[in-house]
């Protein structure tokens, strides 16, 4: 197996890992630091923090870096374009492409990987309200981490507040749930993480979060099934524990549904 040889050790055909190319010439690093990316990266590696796709990441982006990070992505799409053999110069329909597309992931579909969270006054509980609280359907939309394709859904929060809670206004929790929304996700991770959030903000004795919600990756590709929706949900504290009150959210929420 003379080719095995010949190759390092790899399988003809394959790419050399690029360690290797990269031991021979120092400088590739350098290079590689002038993208703002590696920069970024560099850091949140620094820091140990995971960075996955649905992680924010916005405590890692100096001020300015975000536009330059659009530019990269720009570029980048750009290539991804020209790879797809779409004559950019020509078709005027495609010839700012790569620009809207990087604008949209960086500044919109994507942004809450990049932006701070949004602010959310507390308010004490005053009034000591021990009812069942039903927030929803508040709309959601966000893309999976699979295919980048898009995620369209209903989201209802119960909260069960304690003498100790948090109160926020009605609208932060979809000012909230769009922060977390807004990366490439999975529906099961994305609720956990409103749930996550919405527990550290309120500190109630209760949560619970329903999402139903269209996977575009369904309808457009793959099984091109159109009916299929996906729903879940998660429970914490006194929802986890009380069967009656999970009921009683579920019964509520499945109403208004049919209403
Ligand atoms: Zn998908």
């Amino acid at each position: 197996m003379a080719a095995f040889t010949d190759t390092g050790g790899h399988p003809p055909g394959r790419p050399h890992p690029i360690m290797a190319t990269e031991k021979n010439q120092p400088a590739a690093a350098n290079v590689h630091d002038q993208l703002v990316s590696a920069r970024i990266r560099s850091r949140i590696k620094a820091a140990g923090v995971r960075f996955h796709a649905n992680d924010n990441i916005a405590a890692f982006i100096e001020e300015g870096e975000l536009a330059q990070l659009q530019a990269e992505v720009q570029g980048k799409l750009a290539a991804v374009l020209e790879s797809l053999v779409i004559d950019v110069e020509s078709d005027h329909n495609t010839q700012d492409t790569a620009k809207r597309v990087a604008k949209m992931y960086i500044n919109e579909v994507f942004r809450g990987r990049y932006q701070a969270p949004p602010p959310v006054t507390e308010f004490p509980n005053i009034e000591r309200l021990n009812e069942l609280m039903i927030v929803g359907p508040i709309t959601v939309r966000s893309a999976c981490s699979h295919h980048l394709c898009p995620i369209m859904g209903k989201v209802w929060v119960g909260v069960m507040p304690n003498e100790h809670s948090n109160l926020i206004g009605l609208s932060k929790y979809a000012r909230l749930l769009e922060w977390v929304m807004s990366r490439p996700q999975i529906q099961e991770e994305a609720v956990s993480q409103a749930a996550d959030l919405l527990m550290s903000k309120l500190q109630p004795d209760g949560l619970a979060i329903v999402m139903e919600a269209d996977h575009f990756c369904m309808h457009w590709r793959g099984v091109k099934d159109m009916e299929s929706k996906m729903i879940n949900s998660v429970m914490r504290g006194s929802f986890l524990r009380d069967a009656n009150l999970r009921r009683e959210f579920l019964a509520l929420i499945s109403q208004r549904q049919r209403g």
